[in-house]
């Protein structure tokens, strides 16, 4: 029976490029999960978008002297593009700054408010006399009372990971003019988070299948104990208040871009022509899947079950696969210091799929890991072109040479042959189960074996010696490596999407990949095969100095906040 997946991925912040930390922390494991159910022949929504609001945007349409507005414009389309080179399917990639966004944010709102979970209190907010402002959180910085960075924002320490408030931090200053801010008073909301402690640590409790860095983290937060948290902000770019005397003041960007998992969902339904189709993903048996870096860990597990727990009604995150940190040439990604690899960058010069590859094979699933350009040609020409790549290719150009440009027909095969092609549905079936567990890095490391394998097969049948003595033994191991490819454009398809695509035109399919479903697809004898080309490229050793030089010189000359 068909399942519904929802799988929401972090509303990246519309105020600068995307970099390779984003994609290995969130957009890539989502995208290979959503390809993976979408074989399986579930349904599956995954939406999206930008987050056009929040101080990043403001802090740098100032610094470019622009509108938030543009600046939001314009990297929602860079995300856009990136989206489709890359092959990140959204359903829908939407932006905050839509008004079914408003009004999904008031509606949610207006219920919390309305069931007693809101409350109504005057907190201090700091105001900077020389720039004659309220200073929202992030235009903050002081020093951790936590761990003692001594450039931690007011909102959460960037190298503890803490969420903090302004009054927390020493030494606290005003990003813009370093002037200390003084604290005046102001009246905002306030959820009523330290009421959901109990039923929060009951829900925990039963979420025995989340990671465990999700999961120790989430316990350290409600072992600290949950604090009511302000959740409007003077400032006037971000969704309105839907109440009186709040005309000057704005949601708190983080409540409301967790509400954009709601509101895009909506929006998606009113956009297939059905303004109830969302339901389907929100309530009853469908399960829902958050894709996030370990930074928003807090806002995922914790307030956004709190905010529907409380509003009432909509299911709960089924799992919160959150990624750890990506660190690039073994140094800490930092877009302030332009330590970064930017992916339309990329984009310009390298295709997709042997980033997906590299960044799928060293996921930082369960710790930390290293993104370097050593590595990353390592992969590309050691596997995918000289293994998998070189597999497809081999077979498939011997096969359209001696075979008449078809798969050959064969009788019965060997045992040897019959061995192999379990190998590929044994593999099929325990990628099955990895991807359904959110186990990215084994999977495709599986994926590989097969191809290694197959490869060990052919050296050994030698198709190009019987081909001239025993023709009909030729014929059998030729098929059975047709076979396996048929299986491994499947079982690569959710993590290279556009090489499984080019594989199986190769290989005389019609239509698509991702219409067959997650099984092997039967090879017909006699199916008319395409003039193969290679399925990768190898690139040149050179790449590794250019890259590195290029990095090093980014660093030296973007001063980019994030
Ligand atoms: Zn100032
Ligand atoms: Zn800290």
């Amino acid at each position: 029976m068909s399942e519904r997946i929802f799988v929401g991925v972090a509303w990246p912040y519309a105020n600068g490029p995307l970099h390779l930390g984003h994609i290995a922390g969130a957009y890539l494991p989502a995208d290979i999960f959503a390809r993976y159910h979408r074989l399986k022949g579930n349904e599956v929504l995954m939406v999206s978008g930008s987050d056009q609001h929040g101080a990043p945007i403001t802090i740098r349409a100032e610094q470019e002297s622009t509108t938030p507005q543009e600046v939001a414009a314009k990297y929602h389309q860079q995300f856009i593009d990136c989206w489709k080179k890359l092959g990140i399917s959204f359903d829908l990639f939407t932006t905050t700054g839509t008004t079914n966004h408003t009004q999904v944010t008031h509606d949610i709102f207006l219920n919390l408010l309305n069931n007693g979970h809101i409350y109504k209190e005057k907190m201090l907010q700091a105001y900077c006399p020389k720039c004659r402002r309220f200073l929202p959180d992030r235009y903050l910085v002081g020093t951790c009372p936590y761990c003692g960075f001594t450039k931690a924002r007011g909102d959460e320490c960037d190298e503890c990971g803490k969420p903090l408030n302004p009054w927390e931090l020493k030494d606290l200053r005003c990003y813009l003019c370093s002037t200390p801010p003084r604290f005046e008073s102001s009246e905002h909301f306030f959820l009523r988070l330290s009421a959901f402690q109990e039923r929060l640590t009951g829900w925990i409790k039963e979420q025995t299948h989340w990671r465990h860095n999700v999961l120790s983290a989430t316990w350290k937060f409600l072992g600290e104990g949950l604090k009511d948290r302000a959740i409007t902000r003077d400032l006037n770019w971000g969704v309105s208040v839907p109440q009186p005397g709040f005309e000057r003041k704005r949601i708190y960007v983080w409540i409301e871009a967790v509400i954009g998992y709601l509101s895009a969902s909506k929006e998606w339904a009113k956009l297939q022509g059905d303004d109830n189709a969302w339901q389907a993903f929100w309530e009853n048996d469908a399960k829902s899947f958050y894709f996030i870096g370990k930074d928003n860990i807090f806002f995922h597990t914790l307030v956004w079950p709190a905010m529907l727990m409380g509003s009432g009604g909509l299911n709960l995150p089924y799992d919160v696969p959150a990624n750890e940190f990506l660190t690039i040439e073994g140094k800490k990604l930092s877009t302030s210091r332009g330590w970064a690899i930017w992916l339309h960058d990329y984009l310009e010069r390298y295709d997709p799929d042997p980033l997906r590859y590299s960044l799928a094979v060293n996921m930082p699933e369960n710790g930390d890991s290293d993104f370097s350009w050593h590595e990353f040609l390592r992969r590309n020409n050691n596997e995918l072109v000289a293994t998998y790549g070189n597999l497809a290719h081999r077979v498939l150009t011997f096969a359209y040479r001696n075979f008449d440009g078809a798969v050959p027909t064969v009788g019965e095969l060997d045992e040897r042959s019959k061995s192999l092609l379990h190998t590929a549905k044994v593999a099929l079936d325990r990628v099955d189960e990895l991807l359904c567990h959110r186990q990215f890095k084994e999977s495709v490391k599986e994926a590989m074996s097969v191809a290694q394998e197959a490869n060990r097969y052919l050296d050994e049948q030698a198709p190009w010696k019987t081909i001239k003595i025993e023709p009909e033994t030729s014929a059998k191991s030729v098929y059975t490596v047709l076979s396996v490819l048929a299986a491994l454009k499947t079982i690569f398809y959710p993590f290279l999407p556009f090489s499984s695509e080019r594989l199986h035109s190769f290989l005389g399919f019609d239509g698509s990949v991702k219409d067959e479903g997650w099984k092997i697809q039967f090879l017909p004898p006699g199916q008319r095969l395409q003039q193969p080309q290679p399925l990768f490229v190898k690139l040149d050793e050179d790449i590794v100095a250019k890259e590195s030089s290029r990095l090093d010189s980014l660093n030296e000359n973007r001063k980019i906040e994030s």
